[in-house]
């Protein structure tokens, strides 16, 4: 399936949630979500009732979309977790909060996920010294993603490391805010992920 490349607010009014996707405009009086909260479409403001199988539905796709991952990826991701030893759920939201470009993210070089994924495949960023431009990597403990030393002089990069030092970042990264270089320093347990996800649904969905 390819991404998609609509209008992102209307998948945050389809989930009825904030999904963060536009950066600092999310938190601003002009998100579209505050402004109308109806599912998007010509029935959406009807009230219908969501049934079990909707309910997952909805889970895995706001849980999809909050990430930036495709649907094949998605599942993908459902299978290693699986196989993993522990909680099927959280190992799943573990392996995405992985994904090198949330950590471009968390980290605070990216106003959104959607900016982190672009800055990677652009090459902006090292992982462990070398450059990098797949998003989907998965980070390792004692890994170090920083910005590669030709892409320091770019006005976008240069505005991002200014406003580095007003951001917050997770416990599981190391950041030095100055130098923009963050090191992986556990990796993400469930308490560490902010969001609310109902996890147990999307496991549910794939166990039918
Ligand atoms: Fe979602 Fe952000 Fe758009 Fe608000 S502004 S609807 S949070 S993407």
């Amino acid at each position: 399936m390819a991404r998609y490349t609509g209008p992102v607010c209307r998948m945050c009014r389809r989930e009825g949630t904030k999904l963060f996707l536009k950066g600092e405009r999310c938190t601003s009086g002009k998100c579209a979500l505050d402004r109308r909260s109806t599912v998007p479409g010509q029935h959406g403001a009807a009230n219908k009732k969501v049934r079990e199988y909707g309910m997952q539905l909805r889970e895995k796709q706001k849980t999809r979309r909050y990430y930036g991952v495709l649907e094949r990826q998605f599942a993908n991701y459902f299978e290693e977790a699986d196989r993993q030893t522990g909680m099927t759920g959280e190992n799943l939201l573990v392996l995405l909060e992985r994904r090198l470009d949330n950590v471009v993210y968390r980290m605070g070089m990216a106003e959104s996920r959607k900016e982190a994924r672009q800055l990677v495949l652009h090459g902006h960023f090292t992982l462990n010294g070398k450059k990098v431009t797949i998003p989907s990597i998965s980070v390792r403990v004692g890994d170090v993603i920083t910005v590669k030393e030709s892409s320091r002089d770019s006005a976008k990069i240069k505005g991002l490391m200014e406003g580095l030092a007003s951001k917050l970042s997770p416990k599981w990264l190391e950041v030095d805010k100055e130098n923009a270089v963050a090191k992986v320093v556990a990796l993400p347990a469930r308490d560490d992920i902010d969001f609310d996800f109902n996890e147990q649904l999307i496991v549910e969905l794939y166990s039918k």
